[in-house]
């Protein structure tokens, strides 16, 4: 059994001609669940890790555990809004429109080593505005970690290209 062969793929959700990867079907297998951490936690577990930040939703249900087993912090990046304490925004560019994501001022102290995760990287437009939020903080990036890349997509090329390392589970082909 291998995590990508647990990944369910909706056509055409939520419009026409997207292929929506859903890992809800990863996460309610016992097995899928366990591998999925554990091939993380044993990639990250001897690098040097302060926190370990995920993204807004998706982000957190693998990033939290993860954490856990890293015997790190977690620090949630969520949408705009949401997060009560005093935060940090950044505001980035969608196909129609701009978004804006947000993170609690106190979260990372300067110099602090952060592993970035989410569910998948497609533009990689979520990921970078996460980047600029940390490197606004003084944050330093270990990794941007995700379960899936849609390599055809480009988004881990657009990370690559401002320095940053990449890392994928599994990839699917096309988009
Ligand atoms: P992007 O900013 O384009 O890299 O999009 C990444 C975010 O959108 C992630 O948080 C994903 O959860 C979601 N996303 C984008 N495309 C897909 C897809 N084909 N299937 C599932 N989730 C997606």
């Amino acid at each position: 059994m291998t995590i990508k062969s647990l990944i369910r793929t909706i056509p055409h959700y939520p419009k026409p001609n997207i292929m929506f990867r859903d890992i809800t079907s990863l996460l309610k297998d016992p097995i899928g669940l366990r591998i999925t951490i554990d091939e993380l936690v044993r990639r990250y577990a001897d690098m040097e890790i302060d926190k370990v930040i995920g993204i807004e939703a998706r982000g957190f249900i693998v990033g939290a555990p993860l954490a856990y087993a890293l015997g790190k912090g977690f620090i949630p990046i969520r949408k705009k809004g949401k997060l009560p304490a005093k935060t940090i925004g950044y505001d980035y560019e969608l196909e129609y429109g701009t978004d804006r994501i947000e993170i609690h001022a106190d979260a990372i102290s300067p110099g602090e080593r952060v592993l970035l995760v989410d569910d998948l990287i497609a533009t990689g437009g979520t990921a970078e505005a996460a980047t600029k939020l940390i490197e606004k903080m003084g944050g330093k990036i270990v990794e941007c970690c995700f379960v899936i890349d849609l390599p055809d997509i480009g988004g881990r090329k657009r990370l690559e290209k401002h320095g940053y390392s990449v890392f994928a589970l599994c990839e699917f082909e096309g988009d």
